[in-house]
């Protein structure tokens, strides 16, 4: 075991604060990373508030942190994926059993046995396990990724939750060329999710409540915008949409989305707010439409979605931070001001 440099939540309410923490010496299937960068996702916030309570109560101290990008700095004598100072990357998932049929049809997100980045059982050292907000991890080679060597680090630290969580559900539900696609909520995830659907050939239009991120999201890849607040404009798509992606993290009204889907459309749920969401049920009835779902995707997709990235050139686009401006970062979170994914760069952790 040894020490490495942390920083965590101690209560709900409390602000994040310089830690110790110990993490394992790696085994023989381990990979050891120096953690360069880690993005800021608004789960990390959820978690550290204790606000998915009902779902996974927060155990403290919780160190949060699941976008990671780094350097091996050791490996154990069994493992074959890695080498000293390559770059690799850990995103939501640390482990799962690999025996179930979900880990074996490569959906190791629906493994029974799965443990997170952070704050769930530690199966090697007990307690929980510590997440990203740290200068090192280390994990088993299975849930390591090779990173495109061809992208900017901080922006690639968030394809590994934003990235992949958008990525998998427009892949299984046929996102491309001809399709007409929604993104509602311009933040972490949306702003991966009109890339992604943008790179796929899809008829992109974003909803959002912030019409100073208009021009942004036509930057980004949008075909349309659409401010979520203005009745007329949102009767325009009436009915019109083959697929919509909605990542907002708050409360808000997924009936009026719903209402815009075509015949047999699906709308996929990745935002996780606090409370249930109201869902009146002639919505889904006329039309067929479905209401689904989706977290993250499993490693295999997660390594495809990234060497999609490498060959097509995308990262997020990042603020990039040092650690010590967490709180403030989460504040800024909690009022939709990102564009569009903090980044922590991990150098400044050295200074604690
Ligand atoms: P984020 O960066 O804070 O973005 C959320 C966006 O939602 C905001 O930028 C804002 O976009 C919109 N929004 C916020 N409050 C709103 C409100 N009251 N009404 C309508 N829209 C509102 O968060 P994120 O990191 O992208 O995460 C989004 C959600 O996905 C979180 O709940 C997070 O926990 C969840 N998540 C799920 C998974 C999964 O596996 N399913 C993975 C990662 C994260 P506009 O300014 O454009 O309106
Ligand atoms: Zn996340």
């Amino acid at each position: 075991m040894y020490k490495a440099k942390a920083y965590s939540a101690t209560s709900a309410a409390s602000r994040l604060t310089s830690t110790t923490i110990v993490r394992r010496d790696p085994t023989e299937t381990d990979v050891q990373i120096e953690i360069l960068f880690c993005g800021v996702c608004h789960s990390d916030l959820h978690q550290a508030r204790n606000e998915w309570s009902g779902f996974m109560p927060t155990v403290y101290p919780c160190v949060p942190g699941h976008e990671i990008v780094g350097r091996v700095t050791k490996v154990g004598s069994a493992v074959s994926k890695f080498k000293l100072g390559d770059l690799a990357a850990v995103g939501c998932m640390v482990d799962s059993d690999g025996t179930c049929p979900a880990c074996k049809a490569g959906l190791e997100q629906f493994c029974q046995n799965g443990t997170f980045t952070y704050n769930l059982p530690d199966k090697h050292l007990g307690g929980v396990t510590y997440g990203g907000y740290s200068d090192s991890i280390v994990v088993d080679q299975r849930f390591v990724l090779h990173v495109p060597t061809n992208l900017d680090l901080a922006g690639a630290a968030p394809l590994l939750c934003a990235g992949i969580t958008t990525y998998s559900p427009m892949r299984h539900w046929g996102v491309t060329k001809g399709k007409k696609v929604g993104v509602v909520g311009l933040g972490g995830l949306g702003h991966m999710g009109v890339k992604f659907a943008h790179a796929f050939g899809a008829h992109t239009v974003v909803f959002t409540t912030s019409p100073s991120k208009k021009d942004d999201a036509l930057r980004l890849g949008a075909d349309e915008v659409v401010l979520s607040r203005d009745a007329n404009e949102m009767q325009k798509h009436a009915g019109s949409f083959d697929f919509i992606l909605d990542a907002v993290a708050a409360d808000h009204d997924i009936n009026a989305y719903i209402n815009m889907l075509h015949i047999d459309g699906n709308i996929t749920l990745v935002g996780a707010p606090e409370n249930p969401l109201p869902v009146a049920a002639f919505n889904l009835i006329m039309g067929r439409r479905s209401l689904s779902g989706s977290p993250i995707g499993g490693i295999a997709e997660t390594q495809e979605m990234l060497d999609f990235c490498g060959q097509h050139n995308i990262t997020a686009d990042v603020e990039v931070i040092p650690i010590q401006k967490i709180n403030e970062a989460y504040e800024r979170m909690v009022k939709s001001d990102v564009k569009y994914r903090f980044s922590i760069d991990m150098a400044s952790l050295k200074a604690e």
